[in-house]
């Protein structure tokens, strides 16, 4: 047991705590130069007050004679807590996703028919077939390339949820491609249960 790392670990909760030594001593029905030896590392903290200044310094026993916050259970507390942020910022990522996907869908359905137009003008201006292809194609290969990506939004953003099971899970990119669908919603084979269904989209897994 380290003295000195036990007293720094008092002085430093104390004023978490926005206590003074004096004050601290006075919760205690103590001396503050008490206090004071315990935070030099001149002294330890008797055992028949130790419990009640935990308690104040929000501190277990164990953290106290440790001279650190050691306890499993803050441990498990703080990983819960950052799994959590990790669970919503995945959440707030996909909604983003989702929400790019349609705004790549509209741009992408918008330019494939401003380029048919622009083929329909060069063919009432008779120009030849070429200028009527070439603005067309250019719009239907870029069409193609965006849905592929926004298709590949979607099956990577959230989970699906079978409408069997209640299973959520994240398809493959083939299963989704080749599944019917109405708007996110897809019919899909199961990998938990094996059965066929529609399919919805959801954010979170639980
Ligand atoms: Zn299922």
């Amino acid at each position: 047991m380290d003295q000195l790392k036990t007293g720094k670990f008092i002085s430093e909760k104390r004023k978490e705590q926005n206590l003074t030594q004096a004050q601290l001593a006075e919760k205690l029905g103590i001396t503050d130069r008490a206090v004071s030896k315990w935070e030099c590392g001149r002294s330890l903290p008797d055992a028949s007050i130790m419990l009640e200044l935990c308690d104040i310094l929000k501190i277990t026993v164990n953290d106290l004679l440790c001279g650190e916050a050691i306890s499993m259970n803050n441990y498990n507390e703080k990983l819960e807590n950052n799994l959590l942020d990790m669970v919503k910022q995945k959440e707030e990522a996909d909604k983003r996703l989702l929400t790019m996907e349609i705004v790549i869908g509209l741009t992408s359905s918008l330019f494939f028919f401003a380029m048919i137009a622009v083929g329909i003008i060069f063919m009432k201006l008779e120009k030849p077939l070429w200028a009527f292809f070439l603005p067309v194609g250019l719009g239907l290969i870029q069409f193609i390339v965006c849905m592929a990506f926004a298709l590949r939004i979607e099956q990577v953003a959230g989970y699906y949820v079978c409408g069997k099971c209640g299973h959520k899970y994240v398809p493959t990119y083939r299963s989704v491609n080749l599944a019917m669908h109405m708007g996110r919603t897809r019919y899909m084979k199961c990998p938990e249960c094996g059965k066929r269904s529609w399919q919805k989209k959801v954010l979170n897994k639980d």
